[in-house]
């Protein structure tokens, strides 16, 4: 049977990511997949910010390959081992510490959703009360308790039950330019006849990546913090898409200066593509009994290794920081020479470091390009409610011929797909 014959045959209904781009992968390495046809693409999509340090990095890969061949230890429950310590040890030594945060860590399970579950858990204990303040078009993951603070219509029917205990908020930019959606917030919750319950916690992404890529200002982000101590409301940082120097700076909020209660990471965390997720959490927060978060999977030491060997590889310094900023400010220029080139059918580009978008007048034409794109070799996803937005999310350590490679393909599909659709004639040039 054919192999991908046999993904159609086998797998559930549910599948998605391979109907966007539909071809049986292979092997990867740095910026590239290969498919079985040993035919080459550019990744633009990094497994959604999972890849931020490329596939299989050969450090990272080297470290996993001598822990494996030694015998040391793959599963421990959360028993104590020398990765697990050593991680700890890495991870308050570089990223913590230098930043002035005191979090302690806790390992809720493999995946983003359960670091996103543990944390509602925290603050619905710390503070004693249910509601959780979340934000239009959030994204936090798809368990009944992040469902109920993710936006996304389609992905909340799924729950097929009501989801509730949560209160939408509009996110910074929601209600357009000139409405700052903070005193929208500060009102209902400053005043007792709005109809909110005093929530115990509010959950936020700075950088809303499936969203739509919606970026909140570090003054909106900032005065939502004021906002949450004046209340006696925990403030928890989902960054788990935007972290891990996806933005520049390892942790997504570094730029706003916030000093979130609690923390999620998960994505890029093992720099390998493993499973690993954390819930970062003040130490006068840490209110949970032993066991009484428990879990199979909480904490894969040869995910362990990989995050430590990334940790020490590109977060010792500040070089790698500047070279995501860099990057992310090339990228940005080349966008926006793009889109002024075709400026109805281009909207703004937005973005922050290596996470940058573009917003298309015509929805049907993000989705066309990013089709477009894949049969010319580059793997690119859309974002939003609509999926009317194009975002692009390379390896942060791309080179720079592959990034202006990326690009290139990039305006030849968008004049692809304009033709095909009919619109948005380009402007003559010189004009
Ligand atoms: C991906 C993501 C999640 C969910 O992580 P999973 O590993 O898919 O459960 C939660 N929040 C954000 C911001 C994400 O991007």
């Amino acid at each position: 049977m054919e192999l991908m014959e046999a993904i159609e045959r086998y797998e559930s209904e549910v599948r998605s990511y391979v109907r966007s781009f539909p071809t049986v992968f292979e092997k990867a390495q740095g910026s590239y997949l290969y498919d079985i046809n040993g035919k080459a693409y550019l990744d633009f999509f990094a497994g959604a910010s999972v890849l931020n340090y490329g596939h299989n990095h050969p450090e990272l890969k080297k470290a996993l390959i001598d822990y494996l061949a030694g015998d040391n230890i793959t599963h421990s429950l959360d028993m104590a081992s020398r990765a697990r310590a050593e991680f700890l040890i890495t991870f308050h030594e570089k990223i913590l510490e230098p930043r002035g945060l005191s979090h302690r860590v806790q390992f809720p399970g493999p995946t983003g959703t359960n670091a996103v579950e543990s944390a509602l858990k925290v603050a619905r204990k710390t503070k004693g009360r249910e509601k959780i303040i979340a934000f239009t078009n959030a994204f936090h993951g798809m368990t009944l308790g992040s469902l109920s603070v993710t936006g996304n219509a389609f992905k909340r029917a799924g729950a097929g039950l009501p989801l509730t205990h949560s209160d939408p908020m509009p996110f910074d930019g929601y209600l357009g330019e000139g409405f700052n959606t903070i005193d929208y917030l500060e009102r209902v919750l400053d005043d007792t006849g709005s109809g909110v319950d005093q929530p115990a916690a509010v959950i936020t992404e700075t950088i809303q990546a499936e969203g739509g890529v919606n970026i909140a200002s570090a003054e909106w982000l900032r005065r939502l913090q004021a906002l949450c101590r004046k209340h006696d409301m925990l403030l928890i940082v989902d960054d788990i898409q935007a972290g891990c120097g996806r933005t520049g700076k390892f942790f997504s909020f570094e730029e706003a200066g916030l000093d979130p209660d609690l923390i999620t990471i998960s994505k890029s965390l093992s720099g390998y593509g493993l499973p690993l997720a954390l819930t970062l959490v003040k130490p006068e927060y840490d209110i949970w009994e032993p066991g009484e978060h428990n879990g199979t999977f909480r904490g894969h030491n040869p995910a362990f290794v990989t995050a430590k060997r990334a940790i020490d590889l590109f977060w010792s310094d500040e070089s790698f920081s500047r070279e995501v900023a860099a990057k992310g400010c090339y990228i940005r220029e080349a966008l926006e020479k793009l889109a002024s080139k075709y400026p109805e059918t281009l909207g703004k580009v937005r973005g922050r470091g290596m996470l940058q978008a573009v917003e298309f007048a015509h929805k049907e034409l993000a989705s066309t390009i990013s089709a477009k794109a894949f049969t010319h070799g580059l793997i690119i996803e859309t974002a939003g409610p609509v999926d009317a937005v194009l975002k692009f999310l390379p390896p942060l350590t791309i080179e720079q011929a592959d990034l202006d490679k990326g690009l290139q393909i990039i305006d030849r599909c968008v004049i692809e797909a304009m033709d095909e659709l009919g619109v948005g004639a380009p402007r003559a040039a010189g004009q």
